[in-house]
């Protein structure tokens, strides 16, 4: 059996587009020039699509290009060839964290692994754990901001002090755990 490139790997995870939808980028760059957050990206959307098709791997997953990514579609719908860049940004993100790697010190994986974990376990989010995945590396003023913040919408009624759960989350659980491939625990 051949095993798949990285560039085929990136392609399958882009489910909802037919066929490769990257080989058909002609690098002009309107990503690139349309990106509110290319000044803190290591590489352009536009080079970035670039490395996945010469299957520079390494080089892509230890890039933050992606996990500083907005999600704000302006590449999408901007780009001639019709590649949805934001979501080949998604499947970059899911990729690192189903291969457990990315670059040391960033606040994103831990921060979409503590979501979905929290998300398995009761199936609503909730906002005291999720920032604990980012609090620590803000500072010690910014968390005393934030606990003085969090108490007062706590005693306002606006902050949940248990996490909040669904119905059935059983089933909810078996799900998610079909399509996300991290565990629950
Ligand atoms: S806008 Fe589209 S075609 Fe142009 S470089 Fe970006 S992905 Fe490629
Ligand atoms: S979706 Fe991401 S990559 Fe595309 S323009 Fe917005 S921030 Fe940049």
């Amino acid at each position: 059996m051949v095993k798949p490139s990285f560039s085929d790997e990136i392609a399958n995870l882009l489910h909802a587009s037919h066929g490769n939808p990257l080989i058909t980028c002609i690098q002009c760059g309107t990503c690139s020039g349309t990106c509110p957050a290319v000044d803190y990206m290591d590489h352009t959307p536009r080079r970035i699509i670039g490395m996945i098709r010469a299957n520079l791997k390494d080089e892509v997953l230890n890039s933050n290009t992606f996990w500083y990514c907005a999600s704000c579609y302006h590449c999408t719908v901007r780009c001639p060839a019709q590649i949805d860049i934001a979501e080949t940004m998604y499947a970059l993100k899911r990729y690192s964290i189903w291969k457990r790697v990315h670059q040391e010190g960033l606040v994103g994986p831990t921060f979409s692994e503590t979501f979905v974990k929290t998300i398995l376990r009761s199936g609503r989010s909730f906002e005291p754990i999720l920032a604990t995945s980012y609090l620590f590396s803000a500072g010690v003023r910014e968390l005393i901001q934030e606990g003085v913040t969090a108490t007062k919408m706590m005693l306002k009624g606006r902050l949940p002090m248990l996490p909040p759960r669904i119905k059935r989350l059983d089933n909810f659980k078996r799900m998610v755990s079909r399509v996300i491939p991290l565990e629950a625990e």
